[in-house]
Formats: structure tokens, C-alpha cells, sequence
């Protein structure tokens, strides 16, 4: 069987390494570098500038736990070549599993030319590929809305910011979601004075808002503006300065200015219509719980899907794309439940969480046990000097079953993989509590919350 992926991100890149192991011909057509964007322009590039911002912010606490008179400079170049040279060592490493598994990379960008026909369009031509199945992953790019004059140098998106060729004076990011607070925690920790447009009455509107409120507090304790109930409609540079209106009348004037206000999938030049692939008016296409589209045969995954954009869910997505083309038909496999995907935010504190959520329980009147440990009792987070935030652990009071959970505080990122891992098997808060965990660690405060 003849698979092709136009696309090599995390979802992309999966299917292929999957789909070869199950014995197919595997050929994968990417337009930049294997590892997608993902590897280079958002995920990774992102995490690498919050290390180094929470570092420099951790520096700044040192005095508390006993060292004094550290100095720190910022180097941007060194920072540059730092996040540069992790893009390309993943980069590098997923393409030579990809090679080792006799998957054909051809470089080059891809569109479908017939229900079975993609084209590959390279620097030294184009080459058509037949193909049995074929898989659309081709991610997505920030929104830019027409009120906007970008520039790359003052007026950014998200892809333009790393690293910056200088710190922002005073940064002023448009949106609130993940993405936007993101920005903020990394830039207010580099030491950038920063202005956050929130929309709503609350940061992460979609969060709950306890969790929200632990990250308001962080970010005004260090002096980031919150302008809350506003909707940016122009954004202006002059000179030095950038200018943001909001549709409320009140105007911000910064150094710079960020967008952060979601993302379009990059669809419009995969020629749908060719196969018949159907896409709403976005340009996501939609898929069954197979992530097969309306044409059986093709299959669409990762952010071009329009579910839960994340690495992780393009990466499952890639998974079970490749299980159910080539061993679908033969084995069981199971779904993918986009509920049970754990998600972070990497700011400071960080945010994590999976399942059910509190207010949705309460919203659908399902009735849950709701426990909840704050780190200032685990004597781990007091030896690290941050004993901000908790672990909250939903359950079913019949049952004990963990239906998810919310983690705010240091490492909460790695510590929701147990409570991601109890929601998947079904285990119940009797497992958590009963496992003996490691003393002194971040992760009895997961024992306890479950206790
Ligand atoms: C700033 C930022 C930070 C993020 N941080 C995280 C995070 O910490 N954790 C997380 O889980 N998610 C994070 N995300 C989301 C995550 O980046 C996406 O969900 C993920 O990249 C989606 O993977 P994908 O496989 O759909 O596509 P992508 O990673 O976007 O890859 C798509 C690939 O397709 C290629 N392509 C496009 N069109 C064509 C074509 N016609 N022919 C050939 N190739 C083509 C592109 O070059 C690209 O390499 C972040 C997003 C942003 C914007």
C-alpha cells in the first residue's frame, strides 16, 4: 500500500513512522523541515525563550534562599543560536528515524490533483505519486486580521518573536487565550514591560476561573497591565511606537505589539476540491472519530482538523490514521478521546490540567467529588521556595474513578501526566493516594489531593 502525508508535522511525521513500521510505502511531502511547526516557529521555539525567561526570573528570587549579588545579562544571539540548534537537532533526529524506516521525504509542497493523485511540487520539478491513502497535515498559521499592518519588526505574530532582535520596551500582546499569556509570562520574565488586551472580564476565559485567577495575581504582582473588557480594533505603528485602540475608545502606546488571537489551517492550496475533500469556511476539514475526511481514503489530522490544537493530539491523531489505514480493518483499535487530553500553559506558575472540568460538571449537573491540596502543604514546594498554587483531583463519588484534575504550580506540566495517565486507564483516586510516592516531592501533593 502507497501512503502519502503532505505535511511533516508532529502528525504527519508520526503517521509516517507508523505507517512504515505496519509495512507500507511510505512518502512524505514537506514544504520546510521535517518536525513541522511545531519543532520550529512555535512549541519548541516557545518553551526555549520561557526557559530561559523563568531562569532569569528564578535568579531574581535567589536572595530568598540564601545567594546574593548574581548578575545576569540577557544575551540575544547566544539565545538565538541556543533555540536554533534545539530546532534543528529534532529536526534532524526525526528525519534520520523517518530515513532508518525507508520513508521517501521529499521536500517540496503538496497538493491533490485527483482522489488518488498528489502532487509534490520541488526545486526541481514536480512528481506526481499515486496513492491508496493519503493524509492532509499541513498545520496551521497565526490569524491576521485586516486591522492589522504587520511588519515583522515591531508588529509581530507569534512566529516573528524568536528570539527578538531587541527586548521590547514595552510589549503590548493582543488576546488572552494560551498563546497570548504565554508571550506576556515570557516577555514580562525577560524584563520587558508588558500590556495585556484581555477581551473578557477574565485572562483564559475558557479556564476555570480559580486557575485564572493564579495566574492574574502572578502576572500584576509583576507589574503587567491588565486591560480588561477591551477588543483591540487597530493596531498602528509610527516610528518607534506602536499604537493599539481598543473598540471601547481607550488606547495603549508601547514599543511593540504581539497578536495572539488564534490561528488559520493551511488548506487553501491543497486543491480539495480535486478529490472532493470537503472544508467548513475556515478551511478546516472535518473528519470522523477515524480522522478519515468525507473521502474515505483521505485522512486529515493536526490543527488542519479543527480539533484541539496541540502537538500532542496531531501526534495521537498521526497514530491512529496510521493503525486504521493499514490495521484497521484487522485489529481493534481505540478511539481517540479528545476529552481526555492533558494541556498546559507554560507560564509561571504553570497551569495543567485533563478531563473533566469543575465548572463543566457543575454546568451539566453531574454530581463529582472535588478534592483539592494547595503546595504551600507540601514541604517539596516550600524547599524549592514556590509554594504557589494546588492539585485538584475530580472523581465520581460512586465510584472513586478519576474523571481529571487541574495542576497549578511549578512543574505542573509534568505532574498532570499522572492524573492524564489515572483519567485514560480509569483508575480510581485509591491508586493515586495508595502509591508510594517519593519524599520530599512535588508529585504527595497528588497522593494527598487524592486522599
Ligand atoms: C506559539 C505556539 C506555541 C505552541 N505551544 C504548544 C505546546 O507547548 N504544546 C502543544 O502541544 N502544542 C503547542 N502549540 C500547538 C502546536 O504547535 C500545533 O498544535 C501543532 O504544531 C500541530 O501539528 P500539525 O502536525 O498539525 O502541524 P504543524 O506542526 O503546523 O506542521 C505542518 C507542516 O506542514 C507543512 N506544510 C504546510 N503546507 C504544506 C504543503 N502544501 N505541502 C507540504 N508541506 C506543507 C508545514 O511546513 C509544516 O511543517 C503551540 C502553538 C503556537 C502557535
Amino acid at each position: 500500500m502507497r501512503f502519502v502525508i503532505v505535511g511533516g508535522g508532529p502528525a504527519g511525521t508520526q503517521a509516517a513512522t507508523d505507517a512504515a513500521r505496519f509495512g507500507a510505502e511510505v512518502v512524505l511531502i514537506e514544504r520546510d523541515i521535517v518536525g513541522g511547526a511545531a519543532n520550529l516557529r512555535d512549541c519548541i521555539p516557545s518553551k526555549a525563550m520561557i526557559a530561559t525567561g523563568g531562569a532569569k526570573s528564578y535568579l531574581g528570587r535567589l536572595e530568598e534562599i540564601g545567594l546574593v549579588d548574581v548578575a545576569v545579562n540577557l544575551d540575544f544571539d547566544r539565545l538565538g543560536k541556543r533555540i536554533a540548534g534545539i530546532t534543528e537537532r529534532l529536526s534532524m533526529a526525526q528525519e534520520q528515524i523517518l530515513r532508518s524506516q525507508n520513508v521517501q521525504i521529499v521536500r517540496g509542497t503538496g497538493r491533490l490533483l485527483g482522489p488518488h493523485e498528489v502532487e509534490a511540487t520541488t526545486d526541481e520539478g514536480t512528481s506526481v505519486f499515486h496513492a491508496d491513502a493519503i493524509m492532509l497535515s499541513t498545520g496551521s498559521r497565526p490569524r491576521i486580521p485586516d486591522w492589522v499592518e504587520l511588519d515583522g519588526d515591531r508588529v509581530l505574530t507569534t512566529r516573528d518573536a524568536y528570539p527578538p532582535k531587541v527586548l521590547p520596551e514595552h510589549l503590548i500582546v493582543v488576546g488572552s487565550g494560551v498563546t497570548g499569556v504565554e508571550f506576556v509570562h515570557m516577555f514580562s520574565s525577560l524584563g520587558s514591560k508588558v500590556t495585556l488586551i484581555v477581551s473578557r472580564e477574565q485572562v483564559l476565559p475558557s479556564k476555570d476561573p480559580e486557575v485564572a485567577a493564579v495566574l492574574e495575581n502572578d502576572f500584576l504582582r509583576r507589574g503587567v497591565h491588565l486591560l480588561k473588557g477591551a477588543r483591540a480594533e487597530s493596531v498602528v505603528r509610527n516610528g518607534d511606537e506602536v499604537t493599539v485602540t481598543c473598540d471601547d475608545g481607550r488606547v495603549v502606546t508601547g514599543s511593540h505589539a504581539l497578536l495572539a488571537i488564534g490561528s488559520i489551517p493551511n488548506s487553501e492550496y491543497l486543491n480539495l476540491e480535486a478529490a472532493g475533500v470537503e472544508s467548513d469556511t475556515w478551511g478546516f476539514i472535518g473528519i470522523n472519530h477515524h480522522c478519515q475526511t468525507n473521502v474515505a481514503h483521505i485522512y486529515a489530522a493536526g490543527d488542519l482538523s479543527g480539533k484541539l490544537p496541540l502537538s500532542s493530539v496531531a501526534k495521537m491523531q498521526g497514530r491512529k490514521i496510521a493503525e486504521h489505514a493499514l490495521i484497521g480493518h484487522t485489529v481493534a483499535h481505540r478511539h481517540l478521546d479528545y476529552d481526555k487530553a492533558a494541556s498546559a500553559i507554560f507560564t509561571e506558575p504553570e497551569i495543567a490540567d485533563v478531563g473533566l472540568a469543575e465548572a463543566d460538571a457543575f454546568a451539566e449537573g453531574r454530581k463529582i467529588r472535588v478534592t483539592k491540596v494547595p503546595f504551600a502543604s507540601t514541604p517539596k514546594a516550600l524547599i524549592n521556595n514556590d509554594p504557589r498554587g494546588f492539585v485538584k483531583i475530580i472523581s465520581d463519588p460512586a465510584t472513586g474513578v478519576v474523571l481529571g484534575g487541574s495542576i497549578v504550580g511549578q512543574h505542573a506540566a509534568e505532574l498532570i501526566s499522572v492524573i492524564a495517565l489515572a483519567v485514560t486507564a480509569g483508575l480510581k483516586v485509591t491508586d493515586i493516594q495508595e502509591s508510594m510516592l517519593v519524599h520530599p516531592s512535588l508529585g504527595e501533593a497528588l497522593a494527598d489531593a487524592a486522599d
